[in-house]
């Protein structure tokens, strides 16, 4: 598992590199959705990381939509199935999938079209 020595700085950056959206005013913004969406808090906590992790291995680095393998998790997200809107009970016990980034940011500009304000790993 030499991999998850990296794991915890490559969560660090993961939510600005995520970001599809522009990437002027990125701190800001950042800082923004940390103070109004509860969501944004929460995947900075050992508990989701550890949840996250869960997922992954559980899916065998596997990403549901594309079926690739992606050894580096730092490529992978744990994905909500039902978006969980800020919701702390579908955040923490909704169903969730293992995507790759690349067929993440495609569900998430479909789920962002809808719902704009929502935050979608
Ligand atoms: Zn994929």
């Amino acid at each position: 598992m030499a991999k998850l020595a990296n794991l915890k700085p490559a969560l660090s950056s993961m939510a600005p590199r995520l970001n599809v959206a522009g990437p002027a005013n990125e701190r800001e913004r950042s800082s923004l959705r940390s103070k109004t969406e509860p969501a944004f808090r929460w995947y900075n906590t050992a508990r989701w990381r550890k949840l996250r992790m869960e997922v992954i291995t559980r899916d065998r680095f596997t990403c549901r939509m594309c079926k690739r393998i992606e050894p580096n998790t730092a490529n992978l997200v744990a994905d909500h199935v039902i978006p969980h809107r800020n919701d702390p009970v579908k955040f923490w016990e909704g169903k969730l999938q293992t995507l790759c980034r690349t067929c993440h940011s495609t569900t998430k500009q479909k789920a962002e079209s809808s719902m704009p304000k929502g935050v979608w790993y």
